[in-house]
């Protein structure tokens, strides 16, 4: 069996715990590897030793910082396909979506290599009589982001590239369920020129995340998970007096005016609702017709979109997605499937109980599709994640509108219309985060700075 272990001062570390968690390959059900889970003195140990190299990676004047991100990205450019295949056999996502999941990473690693710039102060002339002022950007020491299983390589990106080029060291938690690409990862940057200790990987559950919110050498905590656990960390990283940021779960909606280009929608949201198993915090897994007519032409062509899509191994280079990640989660999809019928809603395509030949035992679900979901209804409030669609029907634009706005996940909404006066009317009302006019998957552009923009945050 193989073992997964934690990255610490730049070399791979047996974990000492006792403790491991299965990782699973979900194509087959079957374990594949274990990990690491550390324990209370392993991510102390993990903590002190990026202290002490922290200090000599922040008096590294930027230029030379810039330059390892330069050369991390181009390692990472290198070894995409060997990330790609090895991000695709733990998460469950097909080839092309893992490669896309390293893209958008790579992306926040190429918005680093201009820290020089980024770290610019300001400065004021005259501040007082005599008095001059000058801001100074400056490293917070040691930082940790605790990272979600659905994407494996673009959130630890995300987080930790800006954080170092700045200054910081920066401890990963990263998902459980597939840790190896975050670990290769940090075996790139190492060899792209980080020092030992500034990027350290430590694997584990809850144990480990209670010591990083707690631990006072730990200045500010960065988050991206399921709600339930993004508020648990929000309020214990707040108590000890550390910057959080977290994010959680989404439920996005995607409007359908009347005068849209039913083609081009049912193109877009079958690929945001399905893709990835619906595994994606902006998947889009609520569609909202505005009229009957709009209704029920969507409805139709849906059914057959639905239809076509290919599930397949991810793996599979005709698949449109693959399993998801576990068995646990195939469970709740499921039951949530159940749960629905149960509700009242109208299951047009049903993906339960999908066997692929050979990997009967791999955990796949089928597109399915529910049309006349209510707003009262718990599956229609709760986070699904699984490749599972609801179709809200809506009379008006101000009804279909005030659904993403009450919902209690404010993280992305889409509008499809030719109507630009309603689309910018829209986008200005609605209480989403972030807003796509006839874009079906919202995702955050580095330079545009995502949180910040958003209207209300995606912790609910
Ligand atoms: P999760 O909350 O189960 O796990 C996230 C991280 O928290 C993991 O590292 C995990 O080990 C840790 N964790 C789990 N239970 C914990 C506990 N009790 N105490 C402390 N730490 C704990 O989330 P997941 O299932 O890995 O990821 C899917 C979720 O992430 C979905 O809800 C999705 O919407 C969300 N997500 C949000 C965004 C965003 O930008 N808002 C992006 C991607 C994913």
């Amino acid at each position: 069996m193989r073992d997964i272990h934690h990255f610490l001062n730049g070399r791979a570390v047996l974990g000492a715990s006792g403790r491991f968690g299965d990782v699973y390959d979900p194509n087959t059900g079957k374990v594949q590897a274990r990990v690491a889970l550390a324990s209370s003195a392993e991510v102390d140990t993990a903590v002190a030793q990026a202290v002490k190299a922290q200090a000599g990676w922040a008096q590294m004047n930027p230029q030379r910082r810039a330059r390892v991100m330069f050369a991390f990205k181009g390692l990472i450019e290198a070894n995409v396909d060997e990330l790609a295949l090895l991000l695709s056999s733990e998460h469950g996502k097909v080839v092309a979506d893992a490669r896309g999941d390293i893209q958008r990473g790579l992306e926040v690693v190429e918005f680093a290599c201009g820290i020089p710039h980024l770290l610019k102060g300001d400065y004021t002339e005259g501040a007082g009589p005599g008095i001059d002022v000058y801001s100074m950007r400056q490293p917070l020491g040691v930082v940790a982001g605790i990272t979600p299983f659905n994407f494996p390589a673009m959130i630890p990106l995300w987080m930790s590239a800006v954080a170092l080029a700045c200054g910081n060291a920066f401890i990963l938690k990263p998902s459980e369920k597939d840790p190896s690409v975050p670990v290769r990862l940090a075996e790139l940057a190492l060899e792209a020129g980080l020092p030992e200790g500034v990027l350290q990987v430590v694997h584990g559950d809850r144990e480990a995340v209670d010591v990083l919110l707690r631990h006072p050498d730990i200045k500010a905590i960065s988050f991206v998970g399921s709600s339930d656990i993004a508020h648990y960390v929000y309020q214990q990283g707040a108590l000890y007096g550390k910057r959080v940021q977290a994010m959680g779960g989404a439920k996005n909606h995607g409007i359908i005016m009347p005068d849209a280009d039913l083609d081009q929608v049912v193109k877009d949201i079958v690929g945001a609702a399905y893709g990835s198993a619906g595994e994606r915090c902006m998947a889009l897994p609520v569609a909202v017709p505005v009229g009957a007519k709009t209704a029920d032409a969507f409805v139709e062509r849906m059914i057959d979109a639905a239809r076509g899509l290919k599930v397949g191994i991810s793996t599979d280079a005709d698949a449109h997605y693959g399993p998801v990640v576990s068995a646990a989660h195939k469970a709740k999809v499921e039951s949530y499937i159940q749960m629905g019928v149960d509700e009242g809603a109208e299951l047009l395509l049903d993906g339960r109980g999908l066997k692929l030949q050979g990997h009967e035992e791999g955990y796949f679900i089928g597109p399915t599709l529910f049309d006349r979901v209510k707003p009262a209804m718990k599956t229609y409030q709760d986070e699904i994640f699984g490749p599972v669609l609801q179709i809200v029907r809506a009379e008006t634009l101000e009804e279909a509108a005030s659904l993403p706005s009450d919902h209690a996940y404010g993280n992305g909404v889409a509008i499809f219309t030719r109507n630009g006066l309603a689309a910018r009317e829209f986008a200005a009302k609605v209480n989403v985060g972030m807003v796509g006019i006839n874009v079906p998957i919202l995702c955050p552009w580095p330079t545009t700075v995502s949180a910040a923009g958003s209207a209300r945050p995606s912790v609910t």
